[in-house]
């Protein structure tokens, strides 16, 4: 044991990645760092090199690294009770229930574990509540891994190998086509579930009416209109939820990313009317909800809501998509811009990937996603100072 230990601590950088490559299922194609530690936007790899981190983990940091009061809810709660299972009742998540069903127009919560599970959740709920067949998703669209939201996921590249077991009953329409939702609605239409803004898929912001005409639709159909706000709830496009920018209300609303500063937590949450499908047995989760989690999701909302960040996501989120603007008239290869709060993409004339190399060679953490879309999401703390530094070395680069 403490041959292995002193094993780990001689190896360098370069080992700790061949090991790796010996021991991990070959599934992520990995930047070539090891980050170490962090502070607010700043994080250090192993090598002591300093990054500002504009992407936060895949837009799940939303208080950057290494938040005070959410350590010490975490490490107090670690100190009670880490894990209990769902056959108890739970205070912290008892707590996070009513604070957030209070902020939203829906009155029930399931937690999970993952974005992925709560759209699985999400999509059983609205079959069994209906007793119907089909569900309708969108182009370009993310909801997740398992066979069930990979089905629902509009990008061939991740379903293509499991062509033979996807699940029956999901139809693909185009984003942002009403017309398209109405041709495929059927008597057989269970529930229509888009995202509110795409993130994954490029940071695809649809029309203003969109959303509502397809809760219109629902509303007159009996459909279950389901909002997968996984990425883009929780601030990260400037109000608490995305789909309060369209004014709509959803039937059932998936959310995880944001959820917990960090930890690994999702949740669903439906209408009472809605939520009435699933009767105990239905559906259910060993970690779903656990204390530490729950712990973890109180301090970073009630952070998120007495330090103001909704507001600073809209103000930062601003700053940075009018300085990206800005970079428009020296950069041809800027095709365009768009964004909402801090989910901002930068869409260009060629693959992207190049540039997510040479931004972090300067010391700054983006992304790039379908393809050519360079993808901005810090933490909601971010600050003028730090998108100035961010711009600046964008403009050298490109
Ligand atoms: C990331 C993401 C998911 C999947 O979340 P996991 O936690 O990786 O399962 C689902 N939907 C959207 C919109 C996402 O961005």
């Amino acid at each position: 044991m403490v041959y292995k230990i002193f094993m780990v601590i001689i190896m360098n950088t370069k080992e700790l990645m061949e090991a790796e490559d010996k021991y991990f299922v070959n599934t992520f194609t990995r930047q070539p760092i090891i980050l170490d530690h962090g502070d607010g936007l700043k994080v250090w790899d192993t090598e002591g090199n300093e990054y500002l981190d504009f992407f936060a983990g895949i837009a799940v940091n939303c208080l950057g690294h290494k938040n005070p009061k959410l350590i010490l809810e975490i490490t107090k709660q670690a100190e009670k009770l880490i894990h209990i299972s769902n056959i108890y009742y739970n205070e912290p998540a008892i707590e996070f229930a009513e604070k957030l069903v209070n902020k939203t127009c829906l009155d029930k919560i399931f937690y999970t574990n993952s974005g992925a599970e709560s759209n699985e959740g999400a999509i059983k709920l609205a079959l069994k509540y209906t007793g119907k067949s089909e569900i309708i998703s969108t182009s370009n669209s993310f909801h997740g891994r398992t066979l069930l939201t990979v089905t629902a996921t509009g990008q061939e590249k991740y379903k293509e190998p499991y062509a033979k077991n996807l699940p029956q009953g999901i139809i693909e329409v185009p984003y942002n086509d009403i017309d398209a939702i109405k041709e495929a609605v059927s008597d057989e239409t269970a529930a229509i579930i888009v995202e509110p803004i795409q993130g994954e898929g490029g940071v695809n912001i649809p029309d203003d009416d969109y959303l509502p005409e397809i809760e219109k639709l629902c509303k007159e159909k009996g459909i279950v209109f389901i909002l997968d706000e996984v990425q883009t709830g929780f601030g990260r496009c400037g109000p608490l939820f995305a789909h309060e920018i369209f004014g709509v209300k959803p039937d059932i609303m998936s959310v995880a990313k944001g959820i917990g500063g960090g930890v690994p937590m999702g949740a669903f949450l439906a209408t009472e009317e809605v939520s009435k499908g699933f009767v105990p047995g239905d559906h259910g989760t060993t970690f779903g909800g656990g204390p530490l989690v729950c712990a973890a999701a109180n301090a970073t909302f009630d952070i998120i809501m007495d330090e103001d960040l909704l507001k600073n996501s809209i103000d930062m989120g601003t700053y940075l998509l009018i300085k990206l603007v800005e970079l428009m008239d020296n950069h041809e290869v800027i095709k365009e811009v768009r964004g909402a709060g801090l989910l901002v993409g930068m869409e260009l004339n060629k693959d992207g990937g190049e540039y997510v190399d040479l931004m972090r060679e300067k010391g700054f953490l983006i992304n790039c996603t379908a393809g050519n879309v360079l993808r901005f999401a810090p933490p909601l703390i971010v600050s003028k100072e730090e998108i100035d530094l961010l711009v600046k070395a964008l403009d050298e680069v490109l």
